[in-house]
């Protein structure tokens, strides 16, 4: 109690020894496999935009967990655990079939609202993924291309050659590949040449201080060159004032997300906020 007190926060995660490491795994583990068989994992999604037209590009999906006993828990708390046993399949297809289920009512409604998904590393390391998506797109006949994947830099800065034939085999299917958090790890010229990647990701670390810190304005405007030389999207992550989203179009960055636009929402304010942010004019 004390501890959450301290971070302000509504929850903390049950540990016996105040130790972070392996003995927050144990309850989390066990809650977890749980709250999935439970269904007490959800979807929310937060818009990405064109910051010249205001118009709304797609959303990021993002998983939160409500715990009856703690309310509510965000990922960072519980997807690195995940990670580090077969316990991140379980939540990657659950959010997978939720994601899917929301496009197919969106469809019925007449509404296409292209998604981007979290994929972590780990679920790349084999085929297994790749195949149940490609099959699950065909078996509701989904356009592929209403598909993001966000995978983070330290995915392709492995050199194992399977990722890459997996992504390959990804990206021929019709997906579109997203490198998340982009210039917080160490993706090399190379590995992004190899791939066919549709989308960057600058980190907010550099967002975050564009206006004060010109060594990360001129950090941004060198990755907004290299992403247009490679013919990829840039989409600045983190905006979250006036200034940066000046700053942004100044440099020439076209597409955003962060609080300052949406934060993120349930699928069902979605449309809505969509329509109203494209009638509001810029303040
Ligand atoms: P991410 O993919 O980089 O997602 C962006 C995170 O930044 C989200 O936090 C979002 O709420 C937050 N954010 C967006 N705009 C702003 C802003 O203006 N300021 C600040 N300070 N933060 C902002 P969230 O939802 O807590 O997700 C954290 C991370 O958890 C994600 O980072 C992603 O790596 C992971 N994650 C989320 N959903 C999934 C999922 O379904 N599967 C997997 N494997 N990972 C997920
Ligand atoms: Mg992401
Ligand atoms: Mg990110």
């Amino acid at each position: 109690m004390y501890r959450a007190k301290r971070a302000h926060r509504s929850y903390e995660i049950y540990n016996e020894t105040g130790d972070t490491s392996t003995s927050r795994k144990i309850p989390v583990t066990h809650f977890l496999y749980r709250g999935i068989k439970r269904k007490e994992l959800f979807l929310e999604y937060q818009p990405k935009i064109n910051l010249n037209s205001r118009e709304t590009i797609g959303a990021e999906v993002l998983v939160r967990w409500n715990i009856p006993e703690l309310g509510l828990v965000m990922p960072s708390d519980f997807v690195p655990i995940a990670e580090r046993s077969s316990l991140i399949e379980d939540v990657t297809y659950a959010t997978i079939e939720m994601t899917v289920d929301q496009l197919l009512e969106w469809r019925n409604n007449g509404q296409v609202i292209p998604l981007a998904l979290n994929i972590s590393a780990r679920m790349l390391d084999n085929k297994k993924l790749a195949v149940w998506l490609i099959n699950k797109i065909k078996t509701h006949n989904i356009d592929p291309r209403s598909i993001t994947l966000e995978i983070t830099e330290t995915t392709l800065a492995s050199s194992n050659k399977l990722v890459y034939q997996i992504l390959h085999e990804l990206d021929e299917a019709g997906f579109k590949l997203s490198i998340d958090d982009f210039g917080s790890g160490f993706t090399s010229f190379i590995s992004i040449r190899n791939v066919a990647i549709s989308e960057i990701k600058i980190d907010q670390l550099f967002i975050s201080k564009i206006q004060t810190d010109s060594k990360d304005a001129a950090i941004v405007r060198s990755m907004l060159v290299l992403a247009e030389s490679l013919e990829m999207q840039v989409v600045a992550e983190g905006v979250e004032t006036q200034h940066q989203w000046d700053i942004l179009q100044i440099l020439g960055c076209e597409y955003a997300q962060g609080f300052g636009i949406a934060r993120s929402m349930a699928a069902s304010s979605l449309v809505n906020w969509i329509e109203t942010f494209r009638g509001n004019s810029k303040q």
